[in-house]
């Protein structure tokens, strides 16, 4: 048996909402998804279960069919654009990042205008035309490109910020990077989506890397799904509802 004293903050602020008439809406963002794997199959099964759409970030120039072809069944998965290859281009004293200033524009366009097209055509009906920049950064003259490409939104991490092409972001991550790159304290992670819903009025955006999971980043994800997937005060939407 699961105890959910640590999930009641969240239980709390999602009635207040609901008492206040808003409907809180969540949505899964799970990235640098290449190629069918045991994680990959369990994030998949535990999203299925529970009914929670997932948008899988994946990287166009390391995937192939083989992933294509697993999750041709998963009705539940949409596919996002993350980057073109996931590799960085800042210099080591800068934090990492591929779509930063560094390069020339053109090609930073031409990669992702062909890591779009890819991906559009490997997955027809799973397709969101929304980017994903590696590491969560992106710079503004590439920003301004989005749209003629054919991008009708942009996720990073945060509060969003006014920009020319639609922001959804994501809010709190499951990961503790600087730490034991695990599974984030379920208090630490509930504090943050309290945060979160009464910082932005979007939908909240849930982010996970199901090749780093531990034990306690997959229990969080089932005690999170369960504290919510049938809870009337929030929603769980698909990437393209949210856009
Ligand atoms: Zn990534």
């Amino acid at each position: 048996m699961i105890d959910n004293a640590e999930m009641q903050p969240l239980l709390d602020e999602l009635a207040r909402q609901r008492d206040s008439g808003r409907i809180v809406q969540f949505w899964l963002r799970d990235d640098d998804a290449v190629e069918p794997t045991e994680a990959l199959g369990r994030f998949n099964t535990m999203t299925r279960e529970f009914k929670v759409p997932a948008c899988l970030a994946v990287i166009p120039a390391n995937t192939g069919k083989e992933l294509s072809t697993y999750l041709n069944n998963e009705a539940h998965i949409s596919i996002a654009v993350h980057g073109w290859a996931h590799e960085n281009h800042a210099p080591d004293n800068e934090k990492k990042q591929e779509l930063g200033a560094h390069r020339g524009l053109s090609d930073i366009v031409a990669e992702l205008s062909n890591g779009f097209d890819q991906l559009k055509t490997r997955y027809p009906d799973k397709f969101t035309p929304l980017l994903v920049p590696p590491w969560n950064r992106i710079a503004d003259s590439v920003v301004n490109e989005l749209s003629n490409i054919g991008y009708e939104a942009l996720s990073t991490f945060g509060v969003e910020k006014s920009a020319p092409i639609r922001m959804l972001n994501t809010h709190v991550d499951l990961i503790d990077w600087k730490g034991n790159r695990g599974g984030r304290s379920a208090q630490a992670l509930v504090a943050d989506l309290v945060k979160a819903i009464n910082e932005t009025s979007t939908p909240i955006g849930f982010l996970t890397h199901h090749l780093v999971h531990d034990e306690a980043a997959w229990q969080f994800m089932e005690r999170l799904f369960k504290a919510t997937a049938d809870n009337p005060a929030c929603r769980w939407v698909s990437v393209k509802d949210a856009i």
